[in-house]
């Protein structure tokens, strides 16, 4: 079998830990003889500074045509001013991908690390063990609502909005990849809405509870609010498996989350535009950290690789199904951080390249 992969670094540190997990992937392709069919373009900043767009339509077409996108982190203070014709999905060379690709369901995880325990603000018996899933939806609610703007009122006075607006569709389809990652997991989802304020919240409830009844009665559901899942989140995370959020909600809350693993560089993503059930996902899903491209280290050689080092692992599980290899990689990655290897950022002196050797070494000996 083939892989498809289309590499798009980016901005920042984003092309230092593409590179690093790029390396991994290859290792780890090689070991269980899956071929990668690699093409690498320029995404975001990258590309208005040589093409002078966030996204050619080049790359757009490469996107389609590929299984899985390898994304580092995009934008950085020369290009966030930047704003040029059209939705909120035009902005941004990676809100682009999301919203071409429909890659609606974005899987983040979160784990505690045994040899991190002491780099979180955490007390280490609270956060022993947690392994959390945020997922979060992508295309929709406020942050891709095309009703949005600024109006001036009749008495000169400003007013802001932007429409936090889900349909039932767009909540079942959500639903049901946010079910099946539980399904394969430990079975557990939290569901999270504020449907004691919003009127979208109210919708989100009955659609996650419909769905969850009908099609997935083997998994237990739970809703909260999300003011008190954040809270329930830093008292008692190890009860958490799955969390089911909208857009705004999941990127607060899996931010939140990388406290858990003791720093945002340690967390992967996967954007799916679907996931059969028992299968691996048909369409081009996108994979990358969780991070921005962190401007204030960039170039400099010393980036945590390993959030875009587990979003391989993710791409080998969810668009390979080769879940044995994904768990070797993660595996490694536990393997090498106990035996002390660490970046800055937790609390270590490594650089990029030198933590990815020893997570390379480490998959060679399990
Ligand atoms: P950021 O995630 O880039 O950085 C936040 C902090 O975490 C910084 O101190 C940074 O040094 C540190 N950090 C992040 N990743 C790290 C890693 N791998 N290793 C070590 N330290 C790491 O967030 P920000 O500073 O708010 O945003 C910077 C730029 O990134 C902005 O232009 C923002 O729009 C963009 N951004 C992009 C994405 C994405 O591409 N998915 C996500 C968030 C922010």
């Amino acid at each position: 079998m083939a892989l498809k992969v289309l590499a798009l670094a980016g901005d920042g540190i984003g092309p230092e830990v593409v590179n690093a997990a790029l390396r991994v992937l290859d290792v780890a392709a090689k070991s269980i003889g899956l071929r990668i069919d690699l093409t690498e373009d320029l995404l975001h900043g990258a590309a208005w500074e040589k093409y002078g767009t966030f996204i050619r339509p080049q790359t757009l077409a490469l996107a389609h045509a590929a299984d899985a996108l390898l994304v580092g982190a995009t934008g950085g203070p020369a290009w966030d001013h930047i704003v040029v014709d059209g939705g909120p999905q035009e902005q941004d060379g990676l809100m682009k991908l999301r919203h071409e690709l429909d890659a609606f369901a974005c899987i983040r995880h979160a784990r505690s690390w045994d040899a991190l325990l002491e780099q979180t603000p955490f007390r280490a018996d609270r956060i022993r063990g947690a392994d959390i899933v945020v997922m979060r939806e992508l295309c929709g609610g406020a942050m891709f609502t095309q009703t949005r703007g600024i109006e001036t009122q009749a008495d000169g006075s400003r007013r802001a909005f932007d429409l936090n607006e889900y349909s039932n569709n767009e909540i079942e389809r959500f639903a049901r990849v946010g079910f099946e990652v539980a399904r394969r997991r430990r079975g557990k989802v939290v569901s999270v809405d504020k449907a004691n304020v919003f009127i979208a919240g109210k919708l989100w409830r009955e659609v996650v509870e419909e769905i969850g009844k009908a099609e997935f009665p083997d998994v237990e559901l739970k809703h909260y609010f999300a003011d008190n899942a954040s809270y329930q989140m830093c008292c008692q995370p190890t009860v958490f498996d799955v969390i089911l959020a909208d857009n705004l909600f999941g990127d607060l809350l899996s931010d939140q989350s990388a406290a858990i693993a003791g720093s945002l560089g340690m967390l992967p993503s996967a954007s799916l535009p679907d996931l059969p059930q028992a299968g691996r996902v048909r369409g081009t899903a996108i994979y990358e950290p969780v991070h921005g491209s962190a401007p204030d280290i960039a170039g400099q050689g010393i980036a945590n690789p390993i959030g875009t080092i587990l979003s391989v692992a993710m791409m080998l599980r969810y668009s390979a199904g080769e879940v044995d290899c994904a768990a070797q990689i993660e595996a490694a990655v536990d393997a090498a951080l106990n035996a002390g290897n660490a970046t800055r950022d937790i609390g270590g002196e490594l650089g990029s390249g030198a933590m990815t050797d020893a997570i390379i070494a480490q998959f060679r000996a399990l």
